[in-house]
């Protein structure tokens, strides 16, 4: 996710970085992480669980934290309680706007590069299957998202639900990110193209399209994945974009 947030820091953040960019990992972040977790019926299940959504989170913010780096731009990667955030430098420094001119199509790069990350990543944890001589099923989610079944000869439950925890974070949320619902990734490479194409009204178009698209996410969740957390999640997204357009509405 890609939004300008910025959680205040806290004694107990932990704090590292990654080939020079700085992360913070906020605690209800590990909390959300149990809390989502809590209905695999294993210690093992909930553990592998907690180190795959941190882990894929962290691929997909580096995807978008070195995309802005290939601009010129710095950025600090923030996990919390609603997943990641890549937030420009000057901008986590409270120094107001950031100071590099990034192009449209450079946000677009940027918003995409955290999803392609993790395709590229789940992509990886494929091959290393092969190489360890696992068994991949194809398999499609909705009909059209891939998320293939593995099963490994080595590292008995423990390396197996790691794997098919790191797929389904790294594929499944990757596409669904993708979808054109603010503040999405997906969201705002439609808002940057629509912007481009009609500078009148492409941010209205835009948030009108969120607002069907995240109502269509939210049923299509509910009906076909019986998922409250994505039917609620997507429904308050496409809530807040219908009252996005009130304000714009509202303005003129
Ligand atoms: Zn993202």
């Amino acid at each position: 996710m890609f939004l300008f947030q910025v959680p205040p820091p806290t004694r107990f953040d932990l704090r590292f970085s990654i080939a020079g960019i700085p992360v913070r990992v906020h605690p209800l972040f590990w909390l959300i992480a149990i809390l989502f977790g809590s209905s695999s019926n294993s210690v093992i299940g909930l553990l592998t669980w907690i180190i795959a959504i941190f882990v894929s989170i962290l691929i997909h913010e580096l995807g978008h934290a070195f995309a802005m780096r290939r601009y010129g731009q710095g950025s600090q990667i923030i996990l919390h309680f609603s997943g990641g955030l890549t937030v420009p430098e000057s901008i986590s420094w409270g120094g107001g706007y950031a100071n590099v001119a990034i192009t449209a199509n450079q946000q677009i790069f940027i918003s995409l590069a955290g999803p392609l990350a993790g395709f590229l990543f789940a992509g990886l944890v494929l091959a290393a299957s092969v190489a360890l001589g696992g068994a991949i099923i194809p398999n499609f989610i909705f009909g059209f998202i891939p998320f293939p079944i593995v099963f490994l000869p080595v590292g008995g439950e423990i390396l197996n639900s790691l794997v098919m925890d790191l797929l389904w974070i790294s594929i499944f949320w990757g596409f669904i990110n993708l979808m054109p619902v603010h503040p999405l990734d997906g969201g705002n490479v439609s808002r940057y193209i629509l912007i481009q194409t009609d500078p009148l009204n492409g941010l209205r178009t835009s948030l009108w399209v969120s607002v069907i698209s995240g109502a269509a996410v939210a049923f299509a969740g509910l009906v076909f994945l019986r998922s409250t957390y994505m039917a609620i999640l997507f429904g308050l997204l496409a809530f807040q974009s219908f009252q996005a357009v009130q304000g714009i509405n509202g303005r003129y």
